[in-house]
């Protein structure tokens, strides 16, 4: 829960450099991953769950917890989490109840949130993951302690600080539209023996399960929008000594920021424990701007929610044939499919991995699908894209080009309309928002000169200019023709096919390739 125990100020924290915390101690990892189900109706009522709706309009008597009012379970998210849990190799539990944790906070009416607690619905499992290292890829296995089901809780927002934080507000606003939505929490077992790579494993972790529940449709998934948040642990203890106690960084929602998170509780326990401190139990809050936690809640006391079973819902007991006919009809996972692309594609496990890392993955896979040669889509998405990406600080998915645009422009570059060059300049044109492909090559007049009689007037002018080049080439050196060529793409603004050039330059002075 939020910050209560604010940071003052600019105080910096210590930390001990990575490399120099990992040869003293080594990390334990712990990941708490919620996810929001993207069923058309909330977990216990039948209120809508999308996303933007004006606050406090998608709401009963049962997501506001009035008196009387009684919860029925979502057979979708029922369903959802239990293909889910089967994705991820855990075994499926034949009985199971819901159970309320108590607590009193404002953006939970009923004083009470509907979780699992010692009986989830899934439990046992495992996933792999593969981190890039300087010895190539190695993988990891992360084992899953638990999928449970439960409700999210409204939103507060607190008006008039400075940090959007409770402490220093006016007064706080509350939105149940989140309220009764459904959650599925994954929660992994201890993570040890990552060393130096746990910074890397934690974010291919939660990358890989978001992968995972975006094939299995369960989910949007979007870290941006807060359907997948996931909380941090982070241990540290010398080489076989026991674990040490850990540190839980709450709602870390981006990919990079689970990486950093974890980096950096790394060098701030180290210099904690180096130190002759002791790392007090308690959550911390990641802060995107400086990569830096700062101290929430301490969990030095265990709170007591004074669970218990749900007197207001039946248990759920999946049939050993629902369970088998859910795991019959799993789509291909994420590394399976990955490996079949790569195979259909042709290409290597480190082009794969420059793809998925670039986050590249789906968009190619889909201009692929569009008939573009892989080549050319992979060279778009991962080299002029990702470039345009990272300058404006936006998701590749972000931008405004898409797979179809990628199709027009490749095949104007096949039938000769567009020059490489040009084709980079329609795309410019397109991420400008100056419209379709078409639309900016009309506007921009960006078309190929190609018409011989402009080329070889271009071309001998080039010669006139250059005569000792000309000599050169009349003279056998082909390799000179480069200079000649490159002036014409110049005298022509680049909207020539240099390869034409090339050929009618050649043709001209009389000489073969
Ligand atoms: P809590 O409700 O306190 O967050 P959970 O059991 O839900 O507890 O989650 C704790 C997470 O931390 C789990 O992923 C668990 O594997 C992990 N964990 C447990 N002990 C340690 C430790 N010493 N260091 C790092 N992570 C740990
Ligand atoms: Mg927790
Ligand atoms: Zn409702």
């Amino acid at each position: 829960r939020g910050g209560a125990v604010p940071m003052s100020g600019n105080q910096t924290i210590s930390r001990i450099p990575f490399d120099q915390a990992l040869d003293a101690f080594e990390p334990v990892l712990g990941l708490e991953t919620h996810v929001e189900l993207g069923t058309a109706s909330k977990m216990f009522c039948g209120c809508p769950t999308e996303f933007g709706g004006a606050p406090n309009t998608q709401v009963c008597p049962v997501c506001l917890g009035l008196p009387g009012s009684l919860p029925v379970v979502n057979a979708m998210a029922v369903e959802s989490t239990i293909r889910m849990g089967l994705a991820l190799h855990c075994n499926i539990a034949s009985w199971c109840r819901f159970a309320r944790k108590n607590y009193f906070y404002p953006d939970m009416p009923k004083d009470y949130q509907i979780s699992q607690y010692d009986e989830p619905l899934c439990f046992d499992g495992y996933l792999d993951v593969v981190v890039a290292t300087d010895d190539g890829p190695r993988e990891f296995r992360v084992e899953i302690e638990r999928v449970h089901m439960e409700e999210d809780t409204g939103k507060l927002t607190h008006t008039g600080g400075d940090t959007g934080r409770i402490h220093g507000a006016d007064y706080s606003l509350v939105d149940y539209n989140r309220a009764g939505i459904p959650l599925i929490e994954i929660v992994t077992k201890p993570i040890v023996g990552a060393g130096a790579l746990a910074p890397l494993v934690a974010r291919a972790y939660v990358t890989e399960l978001r992968d995972l529940m975006r094939s299995l449709e369960v989910s949007d998934v979007r870290m941006d929008q807060g359907s997948l948040r996931c909380d941090v642990n982070v241990s540290l203890a010398p080489a076989g000594e026991p674990w040490g106690t850990r540190s839980e960084t709450k709602n870390v929602n981006s990919l990079r920021s689970v990486e950093r998170a974890v980096r950096f509780e790394i060098e701030r326990q180290a210099a904690v424990l180096s130190g002759g401190e002791r790392v007090v139990q308690e959550t911390r809050h990641f802060h995107e701007d400086t990569g830096e936690t700062t101290p929430g809640r301490s969990k030095e006391h265990a709170e007591d929610y004074r669970y218990f079973p749900e007197p207001d819902l039946v248990p759920v007991a999946p049939s050993e044939a629902w369970i088998e006919e859910l795991r019959a009809t799993l789509p291909e996972v994420p590394s399976a499919r990955r490996a079949r692309l790569r195979d259909e594609w042709g290409i290597s496990d480190l082009e794969m991995q420059t793809l998925v890392n670039a986050e590249a993955l789906e968009l190619v896979a889909a201009t692929i699908t569009t008939g573009v040669d892989q080549g050319a889509a992979r060279k778009w998405w991962t080299g002029e894209f990702t470039r345009i990406a990272n300058e404006q600080g936006v998701a590749l998915e972000d931008l405004a080009v898409t797979p179809a645009h990628i199709a027009r422009v490749e095949a104007l570059i096949a039938d000769g309309s567009l020059t490489d060059k040009l084709a980079r300049a329609v795309f410019e044109g397109v991420l400008a928002g100056e419209g379709d492909v078409d639309e900016v090559i009309a506007a921009r007049g960006l078309v190929v000169v190609g018409d011989d009689s402009t080329l070889m007037a271009a071309i001998e002018q080039a010669l006139a200019d250059q005569p000792d080049v000309a000599e050169k080439i009349r003279g056998g050196k082909v390799q000179a023709a480069g200079a000649i060529v490159g002036a014409v793409m110049k005298a022509t603004k680049g909207q020539a096919d240099a390869a034409k050039v090339r050929t009618l330059l050649l043709a001209h002075l009389g000489v073969e390739e």
